[in-house]
């Protein structure tokens, strides 16, 4: 006993309470119930439990607190309730020092009290498609037990398209799983302001220490910590030092790599080394997907198939931003107490359609089209006149030109600092050539399709 005992008792109470809940119930119901819940803590023997959503909450009242309760019993003595609030906390939560008070408060499992992890972000909760399966299964990969064929895993994306989620997911699925696993998931910035915190009290010892021992570690939003030398340094040491001891990295970005600028070479290269998965812009068919999810988990509320079509197609932009549209509409319905219908869906949403439909970027263009023919962006706008690089930048700048409201000389400094005239001959050719080339035009359909969603 002594010990070793105690901390046994004090590690996860609730990751065995899920563990048995699983046993009786099976890996689905845990998945799609007990597993959404947070565990908040026990006071008095009432134990106190968070729920993602109102359907959730009644459903596990209903089918399965009685034996929940017994669970808790069996682990901790005498409980006399359980009560479960449900989540109230805005679109960004703040640190959740609340997640597991038990937990070690430098490195927890699911680094808890790292940063705040997202009861609604798990697996479950994530929507694959085309767009994100590479990386939704990577995801997934580290998860399992065994060992994982590529470290680092860095994923990457524009914004709003479920680089934390996935992060958060592999969190909870970890422990669950297997607490014992020390996990760190923390933002790049938040890593860089410990450093430098650490490096202003002389404690850098404490803090390499505190990244060097974790079985994985999670590094949010590495653009970040480019251009800040010293943060740079520490982060690619520790990085090293962890995948010297095969412990897993996972890293995210809003970029691939290569396109890291103000990065040092050597830690672009090892960044590489292990997979990069990059997340795309949604499709319309995820969009669906996404919003037909939400909708099922809105009890009491009907939300109509045109409703979610019509949002589908017209709030392209990212997932974050469709979701929001969503509980717009939602909220508004609810409390004015009107059905939902395509007029007042439009009408709520005015703005945000408005904003979505003049929003392809340059830069969208650009990262799309550097994706779509397999170049690196840094490429596409390098000097290179191989062919095979020209002419998608070719294409690139004719998509410019058609799908945004820039002038020549503006999408010609866009591109490297190029002339207008540039870009003029790069519209012309393209559209020349698209009339007898099945094939460029085939492309250009295609980017079309990719760039409006
Ligand atoms: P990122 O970190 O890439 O900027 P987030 O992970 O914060 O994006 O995602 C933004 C929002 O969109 C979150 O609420 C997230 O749950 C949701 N989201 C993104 N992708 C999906 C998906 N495939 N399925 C369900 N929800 C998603
Ligand atoms: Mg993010």
């Amino acid at each position: 006993m002594g010990a070793v005992g105690l901390k046994a008792v004090s590690v996860d109470p609730w990751a065995r309470v899920c563990e048995r809940f699983r046993q009786e119930f099976g890996d689905h119901a845990l998945s799609s119930w007990v597993g959404q819940l947070t565990y908040v803590g026990m006071e008095n023997n009432v134990v106190e439990l968070v729920a993602p959503t109102k359907f959730i909450r009644d459903w596990i009242e209903r089918h399965y607190k009685a034996r929940l309760k017994d669970f808790f019993s069996s682990e901790q003595g005498n409980i006399r309730d359980i009560v479960i609030r449900l989540d109230t906390r805005p679109a960004q939560p703040q640190a959740s020092e609340d997640l597991d008070p038990e937990a070690d408060p430098e490195v927890s499992p699911a680094g808890g009290a790292q940063d705040g992890l997202d009861p609604r972000y798990t697996f479950e909760s994530f929507v694959v498609g085309k767009s994100n399966e590479l990386a939704y299964h990577a995801a997934r990969r580290i998860t399992e037990p065994g060992m994982v064929p590529f470290n680092p895993l860095f994923l990457h994306g524009g914004v709003g398209l479920g680089k934390t989620h996935l992060m958060h997911a592999i969190a909870w699925r970890v422990r669950q799983m297997d607490p014992s696993r020390r996990v760190v998931y923390i933002s790049a910035e938040k890593f860089m302001f410990e450093f430098i915190a650490a490096l202003r009290f002389k404690d850098t010892h404490a803090f390499k220490q505190k990244y060097r021992n974790v079985d994985l570690l999670m590094v949010d939003d590495v653009q970040f910590i480019a251009n800040k030398n010293s943060t740079q340094e520490e982060f690619f040491h520790t990085f090293n030092a962890l995948i010297d001891n095969r412990c897993q990295v996972v890293i995210t970005a809003d970029r691939s790599p290569t396109d890291l600028e103000g990065i040092e070479e050597r830690i672009i290269s090892r960044l590489g080394w292990g997979l990069v998965a990059d997340i795309h812009p949604t499709d319309y068919e995820l969009r669906l997907g996404i919003l037909q999810t939400k909708a099922e988990q809105e009890a009491g509320v009907d939300v109509p198939a045109e409703v979610i079509e019509f949002l589908a197609k017209r709030i392209t932009s990212n997932v974050r931003e469709l979701e929001g549209a969503f509980n717009r509409v939602v909220a508004y319905a609810t409390l004015v107490g009107r059905p939902i219908t395509l007029e007042v869906t439009r009408d709520v949403l005015q703005d945000l359609i408005r904003a979505n439909d003049r929003k392809v970027t340059i830069d969208e263009i650009q990262r799309t089209t550097a994706d779509y023919y397999n170049l690196r962006l840094s490429e596409m706008l390098s000097e290179r006149r191989a062919r095979n690089i020209a002419r998608p930048r070719q294409v690139a700048m004719y998509l410019s030109k058609r799908m945004t409201a820039r002038s020549l000389p503006e999408i010609g400094r866009r591109f490297g600092g190029r002339d207008h005239t540039t870009v003029m001959h790069a519209v012309k050719k393209i559209d020349d050539l698209r009339r007898d080339d099945s094939s460029l035009e085939d492309d250009i359909t295609r980017l079309t399709r990719l760039l409006e969603g």
